[in-house]
């Protein structure tokens, strides 16, 4: 495993084209790299074309209904789909949840709730896939699989906060995770208390070593890539 992870595709199959192009420039900005589609038959094309790591669909499309889209990408792989559903249409969504899809997402919708539902989508991605359930770095072990962590073999009871947390860096191994990734990720908005975000890391590094969370002033924290110790 590399500590510095290439950004996540995107494939984003949406109709509407303006839509689809805030979304990519969204997507890169916040560091992703973004496929467009415009219609389902582009959109599995992409599919099989960049394999990417999450696909955000929206479920009314010219050519093809967004449902069996989801079939036929879970026919082939279990990667997470984020729907992009429109108001009133419960029982549609309810149906792509049974079809597969891991989240949905309602127009209109905010940047922040967009790209907190991404990150928890390519979160259990990497968990289904079992790509990346073990995270090493200097004497620490965390399992996101079995969500076990041990530093230098010994087991660490974490509160689920402080978990969270920890997985959140964990993800970004060696990368600042900004405050407000944070804060949006464990506590579900970004005016969530940075002075939470004080404590719960003082409480981390405590437990697993001032050495591993690194603080940066302003703009967020680091879990430090330390290599294995010979
Ligand atoms: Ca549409």
């Amino acid at each position: 495993m590399t500590a510095e992870a290439d950004p996540a595709t995107v494939l984003v199959i949406e109709d509407d084209p303006s839509l689809n192009a805030v979304l990519a420039a969204t997507l890169q900005a916040a560091g992703y790299r973004p496929v467009k589609a415009g219609t389902a038959a582009e959109g599995l094309r992409w599919f099989a074309h960049y394999a990417p790591d999450i696909v955000l669909l929206d479920l009314g499309l010219p050519d093809r209904d967004g449902l069996s889209v989801i079939r036929e990408i879970r026919s082939k792989s279990a990667i997470p789909i984020v729907i992009l559903s429109a108001r009133g249409s419960e029982a549609v969504k309810v149906e792509a949840l049974d079809l597969g899809a891991d989240d949905y997402v309602q127009k209109p919708f905010g940047v922040d709730e967009l790209l907190a539902r991404l990150r928890a989508g390519l979160r259990h991605g990497v968990q289904a896939r079992g790509s990346l359930p073990v995270v090493e770095t200097g004497d620490l072990k965390l399992d996101m699989e079995h969500r076990t962590v041990a530093k230098a073999g010994v087991p660490l009871k974490l509160s689920p906060k402080e978990y969270d947390l920890l997985c959140e860096l964990a993800l970004s191994l060696g990368r600042v995770v900004p405050h407000r990734d944070l804060l949006r990720a464990v506590w579900g908005s970004e005016r969530a208390e940075i002075q939470y975000l004080r404590v719960y890391m003082g409480q981390l590094r405590q437990k697993l070593g001032a050495e591993l969370i690194l603080s940066e002033p302003g703009v967020g924290y680091r879990l430090a890539s330390i290599g294995p110790q010979l």
